[in-house]
């Protein structure tokens, strides 16, 4: 044992005069070294945490309490948040493509998030009953006070102006018909006017926008929820169909498209803006992450838009992610709160940049261009 203590003792020597001669001042030849005592990388981070008893029942990698731990606190299986009772209903599936398997996602704030592994769409389960969710939307003064500030309305404009054009390059087939589908402030609408299109036309469910439609001339506004809605008021052969926003808030989405497309002209263009479920910083948040929240019951990756927007009879043009949330994921990783805005600046993670995140679709926001079949 002396002997190999003492040959140990010589290696280390050795290799400290090794490293010191290959010179450690290269950042190359430190990476190389620190490699090669880092688990993860020379066994994988699984097996690693595995053969290191780490990872099992019991051990602290998993997501229960140790037996150290259940002597500190008490699991009474009670949450801090609990659902109300009588408003939820159960989702037995995946409201997309009806598959019954599916993976846990996420919980915030006591609702639950689950994913459904064949289509990759995610939702809500339970969630709150359809006819009782608009006793909650007409009160919801949260979104309207966003949405009718002079800084949103400013980028609200720039993107949608965005999302016009690009259903210009994809080939708009006219400027007749557009239908903006939880129009809100009516704003897309009245870029659309300012775009050329003649006969503009909104729904939107909350009463607190009623105000923002006085005084507007050309554009028709019907209050009312979407599955409620009589088509036969809003005509039909759209040239263009808007939904920014609303998607995530549709209870049945195949039904609802179903309707829809009654209205759309063939060749006629769907811009559907949706938050991005694979969003860098919807991966890093989680259960901290806004776009988990009781309204939005389903929740979409680029996989399950273009799944879905095929299955309704479209031919996907584009799909891309907007909007980086760059700030808020450099504030995260400097343990800040990530809307805080403190680290913003911080150049610690500057090899993320907002064009490896979209190029990577993993921009907060789906942004997606669809022509009707
Ligand atoms: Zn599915």
């Amino acid at each position: 044992m002396v002997r190999v203590g003492n040959e140990l003792g010589k290696n280390i020597k050795k290799d400290f005069r090794r490293n010191y001669s290959m010179g450690l001042k290269r950042e190359e030849e430190r990476l190389n070294e620190k490699n090669k005592f880092d688990g993860n990388l020379i066994f994988g981070a699984r097996k690693f945490h595995e053969i290191t008893n780490r990872l099992g029942s019991g051990k602290p990698m998993n997501l229960e309490l140790t037996p150290e731990w259940k002597l500190c606190v008490d699991d009474t299986g009670n949450e801090r948040y609990q659902r109300k009772k009588d408003i939820y209903e159960p989702v037995n599936e995946c409201p997309v493509c009806g598959n019954k398997e599916r993976r846990y996602l996420v919980s915030r704030f006591g609702l639950d998030i689950y994913r459904c592994p064949e289509c990759t769409l995610g939702y809500l389960d339970p969630r709150i009953k359809y006819g009782r969710i608009h006793e909650i939307y007409w009160s919801d003064e949260t979104s309207a006070n966003i949405f009718t500030t002079d800084a949103q309305i400013k980028v609200d404009e720039i993107k949608y102006d965005y999302g016009l054009r690009l259903a210009e390059e994809w080939g708009l087939s006219g400027k007749k018909k557009i239908l903006d589908i939880g129009c809100g402030t009516g704003l897309f609408l009245k870029r659309a006017q300012k775009f050329g299109f003649e006969e503009c036309v909104g729904i939107d469910p909350n009463k607190l926008y009623l105000k923002c439609y006085e005084n507007v001339k050309g554009i028709r506004f019907y209050s009312t929820d979407f599955e409620s809605l009589k088509l036969d008021e809003l005509g039909d052969d759209y040239d263009c169909m808007g939904m920014w926003s609303v998607l995530e808030h549709i209870y049945d989405p195949v039904k609802f498209f179903t309707r829809m497309n009654k209205l759309m002209k063939k060749g006629g263009i769907f811009l559907i803006f949706v938050p991005n479920t694979n969003a860098l910083s919807t991966r890093l948040f989680r259960g901290q992450s806004p776009i988990f929240v009781w309204k939005h019951v389903t929740y979409w990756t680029a996989d399950s838009l273009k799944f879905f927007m095929e299955k309704m009879g479209y031919k996907v043009e584009l799909i891309e992610t907007v909007i980086s949330e760059i700030g808020n994921i450099r504030n995260y990783l400097s343990w800040d709160h990530q809307y805080a805005g403190s680290h913003e600046n911080d150049t610690t993670f500057n090899s993320i940049t907002p064009e490896f995140i979209h190029k990577n679709l993993m921009g907060s926001r789906l942004m997606g261009v669809f022509k009707k079949l």
